[in-house]
């Protein structure tokens, strides 16, 4: 069981808070597809013949590029691969892209799950993040998703906009639980160093959103999706029955993943597993495929860093961290440190014990980051 990652990394423009890798310059396309493709065919036997049951077009943004490059890569994975008949084949698509004609061509290749940044339904929020659509044409794209039958359907949300007033907000969370879509991502809007908003913030052109307003947005959404039926199986991610993520909760299951194109991570386990990630640089990345030279990194996952690991995804999902697993997989030294640190921070209403296994108390989900490092050992 394994799942691949393919990283597009180009945009038309650049959404002032994101700090992923990609180029708005669209110059080089057609070389970074070969490379993709090459790096593809290239480390098929990296995975040992594991069966692929999970796809993930991501990136940037996969849906600018054509469809028929997108059917190559599937063929090229296809002939590579071993593909389990039941694969989620998911795309990440901007609202802006979407036509018919697109949504059939990339129902009829296989893609069965699509991933839409909306972000918001309200036309300030979406001109003040520097988003190039419309919140009608987010309604409208999803809508065009549906009546070329794609049942699996995620949309991407973005709370903690300062310039949101409480009932834009409220009217959003309403649109996207109308939508009836089986999956919600909402993300808290964060200040990365050096974005668009990193400078705006700097230059006092705009002030970050008050702590508690943003905790009273997160609680809100949370309630009304739960009244919804959608369960949070993930800090960020919200699925009704049989709508998770199934290539996103591989990733937290130690499951084997390669990712392809440049800043793209890979995982293999075993001893010692290996995390490797390529180079987050366009030009680097083609001239290391095409020269034969180096275009990644790699490091060599000691004990310590399975534990952190370990750690991080059991607090942040559903399934909280299982002490008898920690006892079988690690040394006493590792048990005797979790369990007094867990002691110290359920003494401080951040970590609860239920079912058997400790979650983040619901006073920590906004501080989760920090709860979760102070577990870690250093
Ligand atoms: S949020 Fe998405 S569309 Fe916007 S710049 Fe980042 S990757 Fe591109």
């Amino acid at each position: 069981m394994a799942g691949l990652y393919i990283h597009i990394p180009f945009c038309r423009h650049k959404c002032h808070y994101c700090n992923f890798h990609f180029s708005t310059s669209l110059k080089s396309i057609a070389g970074m597809l070969s490379s993709i493709k090459a790096e593809i065919a290239l480390r098929s036997r990296e995975l040992h013949g594991e069966r692929i049951e999970t796809i993930y077009f991501g990136g940037g943004t996969p849906s600018l590029i054509g469809v028929n490059e997108i059917e190559k890569i599937l063929t090229t994975i296809r002939s590579n691969y071993i593909l389990s008949k039941d694969v989620e084949i998911s795309i990440e698509i901007n609202p802006e892209d979407v036509t018919n004609e697109r949504v059939a061509c990339w129902k009829s290749m296989g893609i069965n799950r699509a991933s839409v940044g909306v972000q918001s339904f309200s036309d300030s929020d979406l001109l003040w993040m520097n988003r190039k659509h419309s919140g009608e044409q987010a309604i409208e794209s999803i809508k065009v998703l549906k009546e070329q039958g794609f049942k699996k359907l995620s949309i991407d949300l973005i709370y903690g906009i300062p310039t949101s007033e409480k009932s834009t907000f409220r009217s959003n969370i309403k649109k996207a639980i109308d939508l009836e879509v089986g999956h919600i991502s909402a993300y808290m809007l964060t200040v990365e160093p050096n974005t668009a908003l990193d400078h705006l913030i700097q230059k006092n052109k705009c002030k970050e959103m008050d702590e508690e307003l943003v905790l009273e947005q997160f609680v809100y959404l949370k309630r009304e999706l739960e009244a919804e039926g959608f369960e949070q199986y993930e800090l960020s991610s919200f699925a009704k029955a049989d709508h998770r993520s199934r290539h996103n909760t591989s990733y937290w299951q130690f499951i084997p993943y390669l990712g392809f194109g440049p800043s793209a991570h890979s995982f293999t386990p075993g001893e010692p597993a290996i995390r490797r990630w390529n180079v987050s640089s366009n030009s680097a990345y083609i001239k290391g495929i095409e020269s034969g030279l180096d275009y990644f990194e790699e490091e060599k996952l000691e004990a310590r860093d399975i534990y952190n690991e370990y750690i991080m995804t059991s607090l942040r999902t559903w399934q909280g961290i299982d002490l008898s697993f920690v006892k079988a997989r690690f040394d006493k030294s590792y048990v005797d440190y979790l369990v007094s640190s867990l002691n110290r921070a359920i003494e401080k209403e951040q970590i609860v014990f239920k079912n058997n296994h400790y979650h983040l108390h619901r006073n920590a989900l906004m501080k989760a980051d920090s709860v979760i490092a102070d577990l870690f050992v250093v």
